[in-house]
């Protein structure tokens, strides 16, 4: 069976990615798989920047077909931050309630026809030596001037969506993962994935993965 290396160790992420991949029957694998692998920094400028980079670095350390995300919020009245620097707003470990009170505060004289948001997501697809695509989903929303809601994670509890008159914290994950960028993303990324398939048959075999998880060991 034809195998696809998830670059996440988010355990949410994946499991929400092998959930709509099922549909392909790839034997998915996660990064856990790989406990020798670096840490890759996210240096890129923009969210199709860092999903290359994570994408086409695994997949040259592993030999495997990988397929990598980076996502993040951008808001009108900030100048489209915090971006890229979404998980790192308010400092580089700070945590979901330090990045959202830097923004309540940063917002806190943005009247409510200006504070336009989406959420972002880039997903790219590379095998070793050779990027295979990216595909990019959005959600468009509002950014609320207190926290609602105790489900999701990150920003969620100041995303409004209108339609649902609901922040994302407040809708149930199962909508959440029918609305959401990255459910947008995963979407295209499920037929560029089909094209791939058809298209690079043979760079899905696994015949090389052993050898190439030796070699990591050695070269760390
Ligand atoms: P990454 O793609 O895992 O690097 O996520 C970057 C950051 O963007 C996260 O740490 C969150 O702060 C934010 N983010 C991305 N997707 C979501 C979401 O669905 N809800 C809330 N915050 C998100």
């Amino acid at each position: 069976m034809a195998e696809l290396l998830i670059a996440t160790r988010n355990k949410g992420k994946l499991k929400e990615l092998q959930h709509m991949l099922n549909p392909l029957e790839l034997a998915i694998r996660s990064i856990a798989d790989f406990p020798d692998l670096p840490e890759i920094a996210e240096t890129g400028n923009t969210f199709e920047e860092n999903a290359v980079l994570k994408a086409q670095t695994i997949a040259d350390l592993t030999g495997m077909v990988t397929m990598a995300d980076d996502s993040g919020l951008e808001v009108d009245a900030l100048g489209g931050k915090p971006g890229v620097y979404s998980a790192r707003f308010a400092g580089e470990n700070a945590t979901n309630s330090q990045n959202n009170e830097l923004l309540l505060n940063m917002m806190s004289d943005v009247p409510a026809q200006l504070r336009g948001a989406r959420f972002v997501s880039v997903i790219a697809v590379a095998r070793p030596g050779k990027l295979l695509g990216t595909v990019r989903g959005f959600c468009e929303g509002i950014i609320t001037d207190r926290m609602r809601g105790n489900g999701g994670f990150g920003y969620d509890p100041l995303f409004f969506l209108k339609d649902y008159n609901m922040t994302f914290a407040e809708l149930s994950l199962e909508l959440k993962n029918k609305v959401s960028h990255r459910a947008k993303a995963l979407n295209k990324a499920v037929i560029l994935l089909e094209k791939i398939i058809l298209e690079n048959a043979a760079c899905f075999d696994p015949k090389d993965l052993r050898k190439r998880q030796t070699e990591l060991k050695e070269d760390t």
